[in-house]
């Protein structure tokens, strides 16, 4: 009764304002505490150093790199799975299935998400709360929809960032989803380790429906709805994807990519992917595939910051907005090429700025 009445108390807010503002989920972090947190496996702070990793802000930015810094020795654990897929192919229920069964089998899973389109739909991935609502109440699953943003270079780098964290939280397993529209499975497919093509039973049209880059980026394809009605649909389409593949090149890898069926509303086929999943992890880090592809897509992302934090500085230049529009005229125009026009503006940018 006596403990009763105390916690009520503490909600009720009769509690000292300094130890309220200890409490207060509000209350600034320092970098450390950010640190700490994360190592321990909060979860909320984690949001928050997610969320200050997403902001725009300059003093965001800088105390988000710190963290991030402070976390990267501890990152790099866990192994990085990229999920695409067109809308209601069922990714979704799918990781949800596969949430369950590799908690049950004692990992932590963080779920992550790029959506070329939130900028239009302000986030269709992960974004609507009914989606997971299993999986997001398990204590062992983190789940954070896809940033918003203007380009897909600076969302797929918010989400490569965000990995770092959720692996230096000790998620030994994390998702990337991505509808498969756009040029976000190339981006995903630069940040995982094992990239999973989920398809649709019903074979023949659907092979020509899907970019042919995407099945090449497959490491394993998942015919999913391979229940009732559908399963001997979806077992013809296993047939057909599979001879498909054999007009593939051979992956860098080395790695032969299986098709196999599933259901993830009924949850059958999903303990053969998630044991795919980990024989391409063992086979990889015996030829040490997996960290020569590791190391390649840490330079392909210090590339791509550069391109993009070039093309930023560059746009939002002073100087740069007070003549873009002319020299976009002129160059419309016919007066001047697009490479004087674009030199012209290089020059502008670069003087002053170093002596070369
Ligand atoms: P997403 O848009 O790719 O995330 O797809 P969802 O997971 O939201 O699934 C779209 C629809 O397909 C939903 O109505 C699901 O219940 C259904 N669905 C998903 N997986 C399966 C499955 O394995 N079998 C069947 N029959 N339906 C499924």
């Amino acid at each position: 009764m006596h403990y009763e009445l105390s916690t009520m108390n503490y909600k009720n807010k009769h509690i000292n304002p300094a130890a309220k503002q200890q409490f207060s989920r509000r209350r600034k972090l320092t970098v450390e505490e950010y640190v700490q947190g994360i190592r321990a496996g909060n979860r909320v702070i984690l949001s928050r150093a997610i969320t200050l990793i997403e902001s725009t802000r300059t003093d965001h930015h800088e105390q988000a790199q710190a963290i991030i810094a402070a976390c990267l020795p501890h990152a790099g654990a866990a192994v990085r799975v990229g999920v695409t897929g067109t809308p209601g192919v069922g990714k979704s229920t799918f990781i949800e299935a596969i949430g369950k069964h590799v908690t049950d089998a004692g990992h932590r899973i963080a779920v992550l998400a790029i959506d070329p389109t939130s900028q239009v739909t302000r986030g269709s991935i992960l974004g609507d709360k009914t989606r997971m609502a299993m999986l997001a109440t398990n204590e062992n699953a983190f789940i954070r929809p896809s940033p918003a943003g203007d380009s897909l270079g600076g969302v797929a780098r918010k989400t490569r960032e965000a990995i770092v964290l959720c692996e230096a939280a000790g998620y030994d397993v994390v998702l990337v989803e991505t509808v498969g529209v756009g040029q976000s499975e190339t981006a995903v497919h630069s940040m995982v380790d094992f990239f999973l093509l989920l398809l649709l039973p019903g074979a023949g049209d659907e092979l020509q429906g899907i970019k042919r880059g995407i099945v090449e980026m497959a490491d394993l394809i998942a015919v999913n709805k391979a229940d009732k009605d559908k399963l001997k649909l979806a077992q013809q389409a296993r047939r057909e994807y599979k001879n498909a593949l054999h007009l593939y090149p051979p992956k860098l890898s080395g790695w032969t990519p299986e098709v196999m069926t599933c259901s993830a509303l009924e949850g059958t086929g999903i303990t053969e992917i998630w044991t795919n999943i980990q024989q391409y992890k063992t086979a990889m880090q015996q030829s040490d595939f997996w960290t020569i592809n590791r190391q390649q897509q840490a330079k392909f992302w210090l590339y791509e910051s550069i391109k993009n934090d070039l093309s930023n500085s560059f746009f939002t230049h002073k100087k740069i907005k007070e003549k873009l529009s002319n020299v976009e005229a002129d160059v419309a125009a016919g007066k001047l090429s697009p490479f004087k026009g674009a030199e012209e503006l290089m020059k502008l940018f670069f003087s002053g700025k170093m002596s070369r």
